[in-house]
């Protein structure tokens, strides 16, 4: 499989492919179930989660073998409310050593919540997820990107609670989460309590004056591939690490079909036979690992770095 990429090498461009082929990239996965996703907020009342066809075990065993086969390491972000019900599952990732963090408890959105709430679930998802690995939780990733403008303050209740790399803003504009001005590439947070944060922010590319979201999800689905792969080519090419996130049920294609509006419809069945093919691809053509793997990779010092009340203050 390398020599035939190999062989495309375009011979006037020979530096920048083996600039490309040395950045390590950051492969992550939001452990939920299909029903726990915030397109289904309004349609199914939490307390009847327990009452629907869990698909979990068999997309996440179908993930690590994915991984297995290309010998990828990944960080994954696991709903509190799973690991509850299925310890097995982070059992079973950390076995194959991969990175285990939070994405909350109950996948409430974080702009949605007080303060308070917010800090009692996410102290019950890392209390599930270190019973059960017998470790700190040191990732976390917010439930849909919901640290906002509005939701900033959730950073440094992370730090509190010991978590050290967060990856939960996306650096868009878009109807549900974002912050289009903030920086694109990992950056260090000093609160003034001394703790620290590193913010790995989801990938874009620069066009016409404006970031596209390149690296995931619903657009690792919808957008053409070609897009994709040209974006992360950009950003590793310029010495810039892509990260990547997909949902188990994104692997599903059998997924239970929900009535819910015509955008969210699009949104969430779309292509879900092609993701597996897509990251097949991409796990072939550029180098993947965990978050920890990649920010260690880098000399993190040399990242920018922010006084967050002073600097977090422009973005919106
Ligand atoms: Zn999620």
């Amino acid at each position: 499989m390398y020599k035939v990429l190999t062989n495309n090498i375009k011979p006037d461009y020979p530096d920048v492919k083996l600039q490309e082929k040395k950045v390590l990239n950051a492969i992550t996965v939001d452990v939920e179930d299909w029903f726990n996703v915030s397109v289904f907020k309004d349609v199914f009342d939490y307390r009847d989660w327990d009452h629907k066809e869990s698909r979990i075990i068999p997309n996440i065993c179908r993930i690590i073998s994915l991984f297995n086969e290309y010998n990828i390491k990944g960080t994954f972000f696991v709903l509190g409310w799973i690991a509850e019900r299925f310890p097995e599952i982070v059992l079973t990732i950390k076995k194959y050593g991969h990175e285990i963090g939070s994405h909350s408890y109950s996948h409430k959105l974080i702009y949605e919540m007080s303060k308070s709430s917010f800090i009692d679930d996410l102290e019950r998802s890392l209390s599930i997820l270190e019973t059960i690995t017998n470790e700190k939780v040191r990732f976390f990733r917010a439930p849909s990107y919901s640290i906002t403008k509005e939701t900033l303050w959730a950073l440094e209740i992370l730090s509190e609670r010991g978590i050290e790399y967060d990856s939960s803003i996306f650096p868009i504009k878009h109807d549900t989460y974002g912050m289009k001005s903030m920086p694109r590439f990992p950056f260090r947070l000093n609160f003034t309590n001394g703790n620290k944060l590193v913010e790995f922010p989801l990938s874009t590319i620069r066009l016409y004056g404006k970031n596209i979201p390149i690296a995931g999800g619903g657009y690792l689905r919808l957008f053409p591939f070609w897009f994709i792969k040209g974006g992360i080519r950009k950003l590793n090419i310029e010495g810039k690490p892509a990260i990547i996130y997909f949902h188990p049920w994104e692997l599903d294609p059998d997924l239970p079909r929900i009535d819910v509006n015509l955008i969210s419809r699009y949104r969430n069945y779309s292509n879900l036979d092609i993701t597996e093919f897509r990251l097949r691809h991409l796990f072939s053509e550029f180098r993947f690992g965990t978050i920890g793997n990649v920010l260690e990779s880098y000399n993190i010092q040399s990242w920018p770095s922010f006084e967050p009340k002073d600097q977090m203050a422009g973005w919106n």
